[in-house]
């Protein structure tokens, strides 16, 4: 029996003393005691939280990490660099990037990761063979041993009622159906393969996804898949599905059938009231990205609000221009309190629930079945049926040194993540070799996404001269 001892437990409730988990072959926590005494063939943890889900990644975007900030570009200048950076990524470049990317995002406390993954076709749209992006995907979670939900989604159009862009059509399938085809096939490729990947599914936005496609992709996913859908970040989404449609982003999504609890809304920074009420009455999970809604100047989204109507919240790194679960969580109570004027908005057990256990559900990985369900509506971490993944935290860094064990959430940074266990097996240990292992892994495919990205954008040039 794998068993593991901690000094300190901190979840949801509170602190718990000398908590001794039992696991099962399938990592998941068999039995939990306080109070208990360790047992010889423990494995021995000082100060341990639940491990941290990033329920919103687009890893690719690591590329541009401290290199926009100079140009003084708006959202859509960022967005056409991006674009440059995803026309270098082929499989074996996607993988590579994957592995360094979810490499940082492990050692800095982050044991699951939803990619929402759009980069499924070669340059141009022809497909690859073998479902080889999302393979590489797959590969790099199970070398890293990060848990992934990857989240494959419907790509169609370039804005509401515009054909997708040349440097878009990778992302496109043309249809709903011929998405659904690929989707379908895919799920039996990585049950193969890989059958500890979730697959889920996103809708890219409304302004990618028209409602008739949405309706349809609602209608034919298995009820247990989850869905996420990019929602009303920027103002002039709103205004253009207002013109086009005379129903703002969330009503256009309940008018489709979308609204559930299986549905993540990622962003949901700029709301109507009435559109608070409708995702809130409808129990969907909405997944905040503090430090990217901060960098992208994007606005502060009413979270409280949304988790007050009856929404749950979780949390995500979006572009990456940081990954740490604790700047996640910190940032997502200063917004709350930069845009009240008051302290104590969401409490330090709300935070560890929205990085934690919220965005496991938001990811299909909540409970013991592997799939959101009112079984696993509980929002306490580490009970028994819960899958064991688990970070190590020091509690006498600088940082954190005199800090209430419950408030560690708003004094840590994941600098002081000491090791960290998925499914009870440990993935990651602090060390400086590790460290300059990481940083390096990032410099070598960081280079070699520019200098792919520089001889792709003299073709283009080139093709547009033509
Ligand atoms: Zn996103």
């Amino acid at each position: 029996v794998t068993a593991y001892w901690c000094e300190l437990l901190v979840d949801e409730l509170g602190t718990h003393e000398r908590v001794r988990f039992e696991l099962d072959d399938g990592g998941h926590v068999a039995a939990r005691r306080s109070g208990a005494v360790p047992q010889i063939g423990d494995q021995r943890l000082g100060t341990v939280l639940p491990g941290f889900a990033d329920a919103h990644s687009h890893l690719f975007h690591r590329v541009l990490r401290g290199r926009t900030h100079d140009a003084g570009g708006d959202f859509w200048a960022w967005r056409e660099r991006m674009y440059r950076a995803a026309a270098a990524l082929d499989p074996h470049r996607y993988r590579r990037l994957a592995v360094a990317v979810f490499g940082e995002m492990i050692a800095s406390g982050y044991t699951a990761v939803g990619e929402f993954h759009y980069l499924h076709h070669r340059p141009g749209g022809e497909p690859y063979g073998d479902h080889d992006m999302e393979v590489a995907l797959a590969e790099a979670a199970a070398e890293t041993g990060i848990r992934l939900t990857l989240l494959d989604t419907l790509y169609l159009t370039g804005g509401i009622g515009e054909p997708l862009s040349p440097r878009q059509s990778r992302f496109g399938d043309g249809s709903a159906e011929r998405w659904l085809e690929r989707w379908r096939a895919l799920r039996d490729r990585l049950a193969v393969g890989h059958p500890g990947v979730v697959l889920g599914a996103a809708l890219h936005s409304v302004r990618a996804v028209p409602p008739e496609a949405m309706a349809l992709v609602a209608a034919e996913l298995p009820a247990d898949v989850p869905l996420h859908v990019h929602l009303s970040e920027q103002p002039l989404e709103n205004e253009q599905c207002l013109a086009r449609y005379g129903m703002t982003p969330t009503e256009l999504l309940a008018s489709a059938g979308v609204l559930g609890r299986r549905l993540s809304v990622v962003h949901a920074t700029h709301l109507k009231d009435s559109d608070i009420t409708l995702l809130g009455d409808a129990g969907v999970s909405v997944v905040m990205c503090p430090s990217t809604e901060a960098d992208l100047g994007d606005g502060i989204g009413p979270a409280l609000r949304l988790f007050e109507a009856g929404a749950r919240v979780a949390l995500g790194s979006d572009q990456n221009a940081v990954i740490d679960p604790f700047l996640e969580m910190r940032g997502l109570e200063a917004g709350e309190r930069l845009a009240s004027g008051r302290r104590g908005r969401f409490a330090p057990a709300s935070l560890l629930a929205a990085g934690a256990r919220a965005g496991y559900v938001s990811l299909g990985l909540g409970g013991s079945s592997g799939s959101s369900g009112p079984s696993s509506s509980h929002e306490v971490s580490l009970q028994p049926g819960d899958l064991f993944d688990v970070v190590e935290l020091r509690s006498d860094s600088p940082r954190t040194a005199g800090a209430e064990p419950s408030q560690l959430v708003l004094a840590a940074t994941a600098a002081d993540v000491v090791s960290v266990h998925v499914g009870g097996r440990r993935v990651h240990h602090r060390s400086e070799q590790r460290e300059e292992a990481l940083g390096a892994a990032l410099a070598a495919i960081i280079a070699d996404v520019d200098a792919a990205g520089e001889s792709e954008t003299e073709t283009h040039t080139e093709t547009e001269g033509v």
